[in-house]
Formats: C-alpha cells, structure tokens, sequence
C-alpha cells in the first residue's frame, strides 16, 4: 500500500451500517453480542449499527439451521426480543466510547410486509437494513443447493435476476430502508455473474433501483463479506460505479457474525473505494421518528 493511501485510510473514521449478528441471537453467527462490541470498540470504530436478522416470521421460513437445531419461530421471536433488550443496554454502557445504532435486518418473501411492520412497531428500531435473502421463498445465500433450487423455480438466471430486482424494488418501496444492504447479493452463487450483470434487461432494474435509492437518499451497504472468497465486495464493481455516477452514499458494512469478523475486510474495502474517489465521509443512517 502506498504512503498516501496509508494516510487516508488511518485518518478515515470506521464505521459499520449493517453488522453485529451475534450467535446468542443468530444460529448462523458466533458470539456474545457484547463481546463483539468490544471488538468493535478496541477496533477504534466511531459508530455501528447493530442490525441482527428478524426472526423467521412462521416454521416454514426458518433458515435450514434454525429447523435442524429444531428452533421454533416462537421460540427465535422470543429471542428477538432479548436481543433488543440487551441492545439498548450495551447502547447505553459503551455510550462513552463507541455510538451504537440498534436496528434489524428485514426479510422479503411473501407475507413478510405486515410482519416487519408489527417488528418495527414493537421495537421501534433506529433504522431499518432492506435485505433480500429469498426469491420466490427460497433462500438464495444459504448455499449452493438452495440456490439451483431458486434458480429451477424462476427458470433461468436472468429471471432469478429480474425477480431478486423487483423483490428488492417493491421492498424499498414498501419500507424506505435507511440502508440497501449487499445490492446484489443473488449473484452469490453464480460465476458468471460478470456477463449476468451485463444483461440489458437485468442492468435496466439496477438503474431502477439506484435511482430509488438516490432520489430517497438511502444508503449503499458497501458490504465487506464480498470479499472473503476472494471475490468482490457487494455491489460488485459495475453497479458500484453507477452508484457512484448517481451520487449515492456508500457505507462499510462488515457484516460481522462474531468477533473474528468485526472489521473484517476493512483496507481492502476502503482502497477500493479510496481509488474510485468514493467520498470517506459517511453519511450515518437516517434515524426513524416514533
Ligand atoms: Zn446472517
Ligand atoms: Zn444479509
């Protein structure tokens, strides 16, 4: 790394928009919620927002981990009421050495809206992540299988494309996120992604999107999980420009499940964005007013 990029990524605040998953909250995660915020305080972060997934709103949509460990809803409901509970306490413990932001990430799948919407009523979260992690109903990060199986039922991968792009325009429609998190994150399990992108019809709903997220000034998780498998971050580097064309605001997000991936990512992320001219000054997500 050259001197001058050395500079401007110390000199640079750390911030996070969407991590904090915990696995006392999240079976798919590691760790005390607490303990993770102390990484993110010894890290020298200046603010996060913790932003733990809403629980499964019946049996039928729990992650597949959540059925093994034979987890209810009910029962992952309750803890999402711990979840926050605990979440305000740490909000006020660490106030003096690090700004915690408590919110969730929300879910899109059929009858999803009026859940989320009974969620922030209840919780009365500081902000909302806007997340797709199904298409059609069918989880599409969870793994490899799952994905041919979202892929079977749209028919083809541009069709899964398309749908992921209308699922995720309806859902920043429906609910205005502070935060749009990993973009696109449905090309998880598809390598030819770069030529999928290229698609005409596919790059017409990701300007659709953009310009959503840029008239609304929501905020662009610049999701650092991208890059663990040696790939990109999420969004990847065509769409990123766009965002940046269109003057959106792009946020770190680390995405963190446990201690060890709390500012995971974190100087690969910024020379990224450091070389693109991406503004470093973050825009800190919107709050909601109760
Ligand atoms: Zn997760
Ligand atoms: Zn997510």
């Amino acid at each position: 790394m050259n001197k001058g990029l050395a500079k401007i990524l110390a000199e640079t605040e750390k911030v996070s928009v969407h991590g904090g998953h915990s696995g006392q909250f999240c079976q798919h995660a590691q760790d005390d919620l607490e303990n993770i915020v102390k990484a993110y305080v010894d890290q020298g972060f200046a603010w996060v927002g913790i932003t733990e997934h809403i629980p499964p709103l019946s049996d039928e949509m729990r992650y597949p981990d959540e059925a093994e460990a034979n987890l209810s809803a009910d029962f992952l409901q309750q803890r999402f009421s711990q979840y926050f509970e605990l979440g305000r306490e740490l909000q006020k413990k660490y106030a003096d050495k690090i700004e915690l932001l408590l919110a969730f990430e929300i879910e899109t799948y059929s009858g999803a809206g009026d859940y989320v919407n009974s969620l922030i009523n209840q919780f009365q979260p500081d902000y909302l992540v806007g997340s797709l992690h199904h298409v059609n109903g069918i989880g599409i990060d969870y793994s490899r299988d799952f994905y041919q199986q979202a892929l079977t039922k749209a028919g083809n991968i541009k069709q899964l494309y398309c749908d992921y792009f209308d699922s995720q325009y309806q859902m920043m429609k429906e609910f205005k996120p502070a935060v749009v998190a990993h973009f696109d994150l449905i090309r998880a399990f598809d390598p030819g992604y770069l030529s999928t992108l290229a698609e005409p019809d596919i790059i017409e709903k990701v300007e659709r999107n953009l310009d959503y997220i840029a008239d609304n000034k929501l905020i662009m998780d610049f999701n650092l999980r991208g890059f663990d498998k040696g790939l990109e971050q999420y969004p990847s580097l065509s769409i990123l420009k766009k965002a940046i064309t269109k003057g959106i605001a792009i946020v770190p997000g680390d995405d963190s499940h446990g201690v060890k991936s709390v500012g995971r990512n974190y100087d690969q992320g910024l020379t990224v964005l450091a070389n693109l001219g991406v503004s470093l000054q973050w825009q800190k997500p919107a709050l909601i007013s109760y």
